[in-house]
């Protein structure tokens, strides 16, 4: 079977974020190539700036989602991690991780953390 890579919640939106501020950068860059045409240079320095302010609040909004992640110790590399929602795999080695009991030992899925498939369980279970 095919090994699944998963990386953690955290990390996704952090490479998210710094590709946001590379496009910006890499934007406005094309602005200055472009600066014979006025309203070009303008345009693309405006989406360049735009694109590294959502960065940021992207940023802010990883550091609020850090501190409502729960601090765990990976039980595959021991190294502290953080997880996001029940499932989430580990910042370090990649280890599909779940604070749910029920779902322990199950093959780790996204599914489990939506709304969706929660309320799917609570009526199998009646
Ligand atoms: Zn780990």
């Amino acid at each position: 079977m095919a090994q699944l890579v998963y990386s953690s919640k955290i990390n996704k939106i952090r490479s998210f974020a710094l590709i946001l501020i590379f496009a910006g950068i890499g934007i406005m860059y094309l602005g200055i190539m472009a600066k014979k045409i006025e309203w070009l240079m303008l345009l693309l320095f405006l989406i360049g700036v735009l694109c590294i302010v959502f960065s940021t609040v992207v940023y802010l909004w990883i550091g609020t989602l850090s501190l409502r992640a729960v601090p765990v110790v990976c039980p595959s590399c021991q190294q502290p991690t953080k997880m996001l929602g029940r499932v989430d795999a580990c910042m370090h080695c990649k280890q599909p991780l779940t604070l749910d009991k029920a779902l322990e030992g199950k093959e780790f899925d996204e599914k489990y953390n939506s709304k969706r498939q929660q309320k799917a369980e609570k009526m199998n279970e009646k």
